[in-house]
């Protein structure tokens, strides 16, 4: 199944995940049902309720990706009556972590609610919008962070990401878009068309559970490995800790509460006599998400034992500038110091407008203006030739309450081995670089 993170084609389809687009700030990701169980007798799928109505999702099935639905004119009150719902299970929970029908603020099907006349936007998911409305099972790498960390592990089509913890798999969804390289079905992997795959590392068993039930919902089976382990006690391998396959990854990323207990794994030749989980013919980039200065400097430690060059820290400062064109500098009058509002503005302008035909009459002599002074006339025409956007000052705020702390970001680079077969190969590649 491909996909609705990487290909979501043009149209929403049964059985994958949708975003149910309520308003800017709300928004409900489902898996679209063509069945209920709780709606026997009604062919109408999975309903969702929310505060602007019901949402049938036979009304939302095989609709372009961005359609407006429309709530259902079905009464739900009736619905609920003649098939209340069962008490649910906890495993039948909704991708959304909320029970079908899922908005809490919505009464039960068993509530008679007459039927709403809103309306919702259907969208596809992207790992930017699911970070925004993922049940979180633990603190989570929001999209600020996880945009400037894989630009910096430079992940790419193709490449393979270790990522521990997988916590609510926030990241493992932005980290499987930038290496997606076409899907396993699509034909073997080659020197050409290596696939980019994710091996994420979780030892909280129901998260490895939860994230492995999303990973397989979201068609990112065979992409994302998720593998249930203490990544401190048995590193990095696929399979077996000790006879394991390799992931052979170019860039790693680890969001643990002890990032230095890892790091022994991660290194050219473990002591163990194990195979290495690093790719042996590329360099390996690493960032280590940390919210104390403490760990980060004892993880910074740790690695340059280990040979990581090129260590860093990065703070993300994000912060969300509310800016404003604040309509200061014209009044009704054309007055400057005082604030408008936009109809006011346009009025201010025509009025100006106005002034400066008279002012042109007047110059060719065919009107006697004896009330515009000279300079009212200059500023009217500087004004008239400002298009009413751009009039007033440009001002800006930062959002009060936003967090802008979240983690130090240390990160490293692993030069790849030089062997004596590389120096062969090279010299025998660029004979002329004896
Ligand atoms: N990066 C994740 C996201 O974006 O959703 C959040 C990770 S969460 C902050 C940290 C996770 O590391 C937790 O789920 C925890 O169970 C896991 N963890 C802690 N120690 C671990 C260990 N030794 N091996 C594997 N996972 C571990």
């Amino acid at each position: 199944m491909p996909s609705p993170f990487l290909t979501p084609g043009s149209s929403t389809k049964a059985n994958e995940l949708a975003l149910l687009h309520l308003r800017r700030d709300q928004t409900i990701p489902t898996i679209l049902r063509t069945y209920d169980d709780e709606n026997l007798g009604y062919d109408e799928g999975k309903v969702t309720n929310t505060r602007f109505g019901s949402f049938p999702h036979s009304t939302i099935i095989d609709h372009p990706w961005g359609s407006q639905i429309a709530a259902s004119k079905v009464d739900t009150g009736s619905r609920g009556r003649r098939a209340a719902p069962p008490k649910r299970k906890a495993e039948e929970l909704d991708a959304s972590g909320t029970t079908t029908g899922g908005d809490e603020e919505m009464p039960s099907l068993k509530t008679p609610v007459a039927a709403a006349s809103g309306f919702l936007h259907v969208l596809y998911p992207t790992p930017e919008s699911w970070t925004m409305s993922l049940p979180h099972r633990t603190q989570v790498v929001y999209t600020p962070d996880y945009s400037y960390i894989l630009h910096r592990l430079r992940a790419r089509p193709g490449n393979t990401v270790i990522e521990a913890g997988a916590g609510s798999g926030s990241f493992t969804h932005a980290a499987v878009r930038a290496v997606f390289n076409g899907y396993p079905e699509e034909g073997p992997a080659t020197k050409r068309r290596r696939l980019g795959k994710v091996c994420s590392f979780e030892f909280h068993e129901q998260r490895v559970g939860k994230v492995q039930d999303e990973i397989n919902q979201h068609g990112l089976d065979g992409l994302v490995e998720v593998t249930h382990r203490d990544v401190y006690e048995h590193g990095f391998l696929l399979g077996d800790p000790q006879t394991g396959k390799s992931p052979k990854a170019n860039a790693i990323f680890l969001d643990l509460p002890a990032p230095w207990l890892a790091l022994k794994h991660l290194v050219r030749k473990p002591p163990s006599g194990a195979e290495s989980p690093l790719d042996p013919s590329s360099p390996v980039y690493l960032c280590s998400f940390s919210p104390c200065l403490e760990q980060a400097e004892r993880t910074i430690r740790i690695m340059r034992q280990l040979s990581w060059l090129s260590i860093s820290m990065v703070e993300v400062s994000h912060r969300r500038l509310d800016v404003k064109r604040e309509r200061v500098g014209l009044d009704t009058e054309g007055v400057r110091g005082a604030t408008l509002h936009p109809k006011s503005v346009e009025e201010a302008v025509a009025k100006l407008r106005s002034d400066e035909e008279r002012a042109k009459l007047g110059r060719s002599g065919l009107l006697q203006s004896g009330d515009a002074s000279a300079s009212k006339k200059d500023s009217s025409a500087q004004m008239s030739t400002t298009p009413s956007y751009a009039l007033g000052r440009l001002t800006h705020r930062s959002e009060p309450d936003l967090k802008t702390h979240t983690s130090y970001l240390v990160f490293a680079v692993l030069p790849r081995d030089w062997t004596e077969e590389d120096e062969q190969r090279c010299r025998q590649k660029w004979p002329s670089n004896r």
